[in-house]
């Protein structure tokens, strides 16, 4: 009877919550919503992986051997890198700044690809 969580790996729980932290930031800066963007990422995740593993797809070295297996993660990584590519360059298209810029409203530092001001989400003054 193992927990739910026992088929994951410490090490891979941290770095997916890094990583969907990660994409809640990129998806903040082109405007979107971090508080569902980094959640939807991560989350999904974990049920993919879950489901992998619960549906005995892409058998091979179990999740206990040292051996990593890609392919009970492919799927699962896939999804992260759809969400990152999606909050990247889906939200906000076309509205980058196309160069860092301060926001005139807080004076945060913001980098290029920043369509809104990570700190006070205001747009980024030319976007048309
Ligand atoms: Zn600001």
């Amino acid at each position: 009877m193992p927990l739910i969580l026992g088929i994951f790996r410490p090490s891979e729980i941290v770095i997916v919550i890094a990583a969907a932290a990660g994409i809640a930031a990129i998806a903040r800066r082109r405007g979107g919503r971090a508080e569902i963007w980094g959640p939807v990422a991560g989350l999904g995740y974990f049920v993919l992986r879950y489901a992998v593993v619960k549906m005995n797809l892409f058998q091979g070295p179990s999740l206990q051997d040292e051996t990593f297996n890609l392919g009970q993660h492919l799927p699962s990584m896939g999804w992260m890198l759809a969400v990152a590519l999606a909050a990247r360059f889906l939200i906000g298209r076309g509205r980058g700044a196309g160069e860092s810029w301060f926001c005139p409203g807080c004076q945060t530092y913001n980098p290029s690809d920043a369509s809104h001001c990570q700190a006070c989400g205001q747009a980024f003054p030319k976007a048309e």
